[in-house]
């Protein structure tokens, strides 16, 4: 469903990526991993479009991303990808419920719609009665079970997802983890699980390794 062929990325004199190659099956839970700085993140927002890579390409759903119009590539990353950050990056300030309805109300679903829909994710999250709670009062793991909420809220055919335990202690992260793995496996989204975590990364089907700008084979130590 997505796949990276050979990206080259630098940031002034520092090569991020350097040859990059990998591909996503549809529904897959694919774990990335690495040392630090080895360009795992880099390789996540070329995947999504966010970062265009000096070189090399990207292909979802058959259709190159990078030679893409910057509305095409943003009407895409609305409709077809989700994400889950190591900071949830929620609006502290809005509630929960508004933070996932957000996404919709931005895909253009009536006010009254995207409220009911929000919601009706509310008991599967396990957050019932947390709706209206301003997500600045929140507990980490509740907050990241509201950021896994709004990535999937859409109906995403692919989830990135950047350490999206990083900031949780072990217990809290393999919750966070079991309720995100259980989701996508209903809702058959395919995920792109950055991690440095063993633990995290055995919810994956599959793991490749990233070291100095490369995909090296997977199952390969670090
Ligand atoms: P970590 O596990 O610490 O998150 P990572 O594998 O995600 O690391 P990247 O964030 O992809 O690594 O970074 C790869 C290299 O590119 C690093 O040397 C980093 O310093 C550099 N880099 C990444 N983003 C930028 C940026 N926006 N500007 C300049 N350099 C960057
Ligand atoms: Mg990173």
């Amino acid at each position: 469903i997505l796949s990276a062929d050979n990206l080259t990325k630098s940031f002034g004199a520092t090569v991020a990526l350097h040859g990059a190659s990998m591909s996503l099956e549809p529904g897959e839970i694919l774990a990335v991993m690495g040392p630090s700085g080895s360009g795992k993140s880099t390789l996540l927002h070329c995947l999504a479009g966010i970062f265009a890579p000096d070189s090399g390409t990207v292909t979802f759903d058959a259709r190159r991303l990078d030679t893409m119009s910057d509305r095409e590539r943003t009407r895409l990353r609305r409709t077809d990808f989700g994400f889950v950050f190591q900071f949830g990056e929620l609006v502290p300030e809005l509630t929960a419920v508004d933070n996932v309805a957000l996404p919709l109300l931005l895909a253009g679903m009536r006010r009254g719609t995207a409220y009911a829909r929000a919601r009706s994710w509310f008991p599967r999250l396990e957050l019932a009665g947390l709706e209206d709670r301003r997500t600045g009062e929140l507990s980490g793991g509740q907050a990241q079970r509201v950021a896994v909420g709004r990535a999937l809220v859409t109906g995403p055919k692919v989830l990135f997802a950047d350490e999206p335990t990083g900031a949780l202690d072990s217990l809290t992260g393999e919750k966070v983890m079991d309720l995100m793995v259980d989701t996508v496996r209903a809702e058959g989204t395919a995920v792109i699980l950055v991690t440095h975590d063993a633990r995290v990364a055995s919810h994956a089907d599959r793991q490749i390794t990233v070291r100095d700008g490369q995909v090296i084979a997977s199952g390969v130590q670090v």
